[in-house]
């Protein structure tokens, strides 16, 4: 008996028959699925814009440091030149159990309405993170 192989639509899932090379059920479904894949790709881009222009900026408060030696002065440089406190990739917990926000290496600690900039880069080893010898 001869039985016709039926393959998944990428967009609604649905079953579809026919050609072993088609993707979807019928155009609606091939226009949405690179509509809500080209959407997502747009969020992304955005996202990872905004981190790694925080990255960069706290690389750049860590180097104005000496310069800006008030935590609240280096949160008003990172807000003015617009760092976004709205996005960061995770955090680490110090074992003092001061929280760490990171942009991926980079990252600073809440210090009442400043921060504290903090670097995975000086620390000995990524399971015992500590303040850099700055400060
Ligand atoms: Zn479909």
């Amino acid at each position: 008996m001869f039985k016709i192989k039926s393959f998944q639509c990428k967009h609604c899932r649905g079953q579809i028959q026919g050609r072993s090379d088609k993707l979807f059920c019928d155009d609606l479904c091939r226009v949405r699925y690179h509509r809500e894949n080209n959407q997502l790709i747009r969020v992304k881009s955005r996202v990872d814009k905004i981190l790694q222009k925080n990255r960069s900026l706290l690389i750049a408060v860590q180097r104005t440091n000496k310069a800006i030696s008030n935590a609240e002065d280096r949160a008003f440089w990172l807000r003015r030149n617009g760092f976004d406190f709205d996005f960061h990739t995770h955090v680490v917990t110090l074992s003092d159990g001061r929280m760490v926000i990171m942009c991926y290496e980079e990252g600073y600690i809440l210090d009442g309405n400043g921060v504290i900039p903090f670097s995975k880069k000086n620390t000995p080893t990524d399971s015992t993170p500590a303040l850099p010898a700055t400060f």
